[in-house]
């Protein structure tokens, strides 16, 4: 395509997920004329249409089952839950929907113009596109920002083009309910989606090569989650590898290896792939525009989202680790601010972490376990939620809430919740690591009672030794 034809803007954003749309928003909320180039059908990338939302979405149904089957142990039995398959997927995709129909809404009320292709870079100043209906286009920019994400590794060695074979996109797809399914990777994403499939009815293995599931997270919330699930699922393999699969009429037959392997083979109905994901620094044509990328794919930034191409950012997933939505949508308006010329850095002290399974296990700031590897010295405080009345009252008081505190100013530099809403309750800790919050302020803030959200007052509380709570602290 001529470049006369070629669409003008101040701003192209390639990719429309939480990072993409936020940056192209806010770029034109400056003033700037912002295209956003995506090849999905609607906005909101990986994490509405076929990751965060439609996870959480199945979670909450599978929340609702396992809640109600506990509450027979104290009065209330609504019987088994009869499952409609193709209902529950229609409501998933209807809350999806919601959402990407509010985006576009926003786009075209902003006068974001959306081009639906795959673009990649022709120089420093355009995008070639492929678009989604057939045809090319190519959109010419002043700035950039590439917001292009991250796809699921796979495993070379698995049968390729089963359906029975899936990722995290192909097991939110909700194909059929397995009788027996296999997670391979015990990250967040598989144990999300086991924690779905387990609620639903599926007798369900995890494998996972490490020696812990959930890496990054403090094996003491870990170890509660690990105890209030050992009955849900039917095995989890540590240390242990899918050595051969075999896809069979009856089933995809796998063989492992490691220190938790199973002696023969075993069958199963569905097996999820979720063993990480990888930028898409390689797939965008990086090199016509002299942009730099590592040797794992990232596009190199500085902490304005600067590319070395002084005009073209990059945000999000394909930006660097941690790949969270809401690292992206920060990142997303710092890279519009300073593309529109503001002096906006990204500076964040914490990115927070969630695990929405069940009990949900939360992080923000320092961890304990890399403070120790580091050799650090610091204070930490925990409250057990079996001293929480609300905790109790919901029978679920198998959590607990920790804060790490700087060892001479008693400021919160860190903390993890294991237990259910831990996502929701993190807030305040990330809050607290910001503002630069000590013990005092923490504790000293009045907590509404009775909540799960006082057991991070008191955890300060027990810092400082003044919480009335707990049994008197040993002198
Ligand atoms: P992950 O890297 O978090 O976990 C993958 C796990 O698979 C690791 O524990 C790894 O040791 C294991 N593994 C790798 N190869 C293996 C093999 N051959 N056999 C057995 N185990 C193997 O990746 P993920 O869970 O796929 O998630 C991908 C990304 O998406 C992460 O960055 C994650 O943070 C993000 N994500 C976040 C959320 C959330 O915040 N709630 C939800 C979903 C995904």
């Amino acid at each position: 395509m001529s470049d006369a034809n070629a669409i003008t803007c101040d701003v192209a954003v390639l990719g429309a997920g939480p990072g993409g749309y936020s940056a192209a928003f806010r770029a034109a909320d400056l003033g700037l004329k912002t295209v956003l180039i995506e090849r999905a059908p609607t906005l909101g990338g990986v994490c509405l249409n076929v990751g965060c939302i439609p996870s959480k979405t199945l979670l909450h149904a599978a929340s609702l089952i396992t809640e109600a089957q506990a509450f027979r142990a104290h009065g209330i039995d609504f019987g088994s839950p009869r499952i409609d398959l193709d209902q529950l997927r229609a409501h998933k995709d209807g809350v999806v929907g919601k959402l990407t129909h509010g985006l576009a809404r926003m786009a075209k009320a902003r006068k974001v113009e959306v081009v639906q292709g795959t673009g990649t870079f022709r120089d420093a100043h355009s995008f070639d596109i492929a678009l989604t209906k057939g045809g090319t286009a190519a959109v010419r920019f002043e700035k950039a920002i590439v917001a292009a994400g991250s796809e699921a590794v796979s495993l070379p060695f698995l049968p390729k083009d089963d359906p029975r074979i899936v990722d995290s996109t192909g097991a939110l797809a909700l194909p059929q309910v397995p009788q027996r399914m296999l997670v391979i990777g015990g990250g967040i994403i598989g144990l999300e989606m086991a924690t779905v499939y387990a609620a639903l009815g599926s007798r369900i293995d995890i494998v996972e090569m490490l020696d812990g599931l959930m890496a990054g997270a403090d094996r003491d919330l870990v170890r509660v989650w690990q105890k209030h699930n050992a009955s849900r699922f039917n095995r989890i393999m540590l240390k242990t590898k899918v050595a051969g699969a075999n896809a069979k009429r009856d089933a995809i037959h796998i063989r492992f290896e490691g220190e938790g392997a199973p002696e023969i083979t075993e069958a199963y109905d569905l097996v999820l792939v979720s063993v990480g994901r990888v930028p898409n620094g390689r797939l965008i044509g990086a090199e016509r525009a002299g942009i730099a990328v590592d040797a794992r794919g990232f596009v190199t930034v500085d902490r304005q989202m600067r590319t070395n191409v002084r005009t073209i950012f990059a945000i999000g997933d394909i930006a660097g680790a941690p790949m969270l939505a809401h690292k992206a949508v920060h990142e997303g308006h710092v890279a519009a601010e300073a593309a529109a010329g503001k002096p906006s850095h990204f500076d964040a002290r914490q990115i927070p972490s969630v695990a929405y399974t069940d009990p949900e296990i939360a992080w923000a700031g320092r961890s304990e376990d890399d403070l120790k590897a580091d050799g650090a010295t610091f204070g930490k405080a925990v409250f057990p939620w079996a001293a929480s009345g609300r905790a109790i009252a919901m029978a679920r008081d198998e959590g607990f809430t920790k804060l790490l505190f700087d060892a001479d100013t008693h400021r919160i530099i860190g903390g993890g919740i294991v237990g259910v809403h831990a996502g929701d309750l993190i807030s305040e800790i990330a809050l607290a690591i910001e503002m630069g919050a000590d013990a005092v302020d923490v504790g000293k803030t009045i907590h509404p009672h009775p909540t799960l959200s006082e057991s991070i007052g008191m955890a300060a509380e027990v810092f400082e030794g003044v919480c009335t709570d707990l049994p008197p602290a040993k002198r």
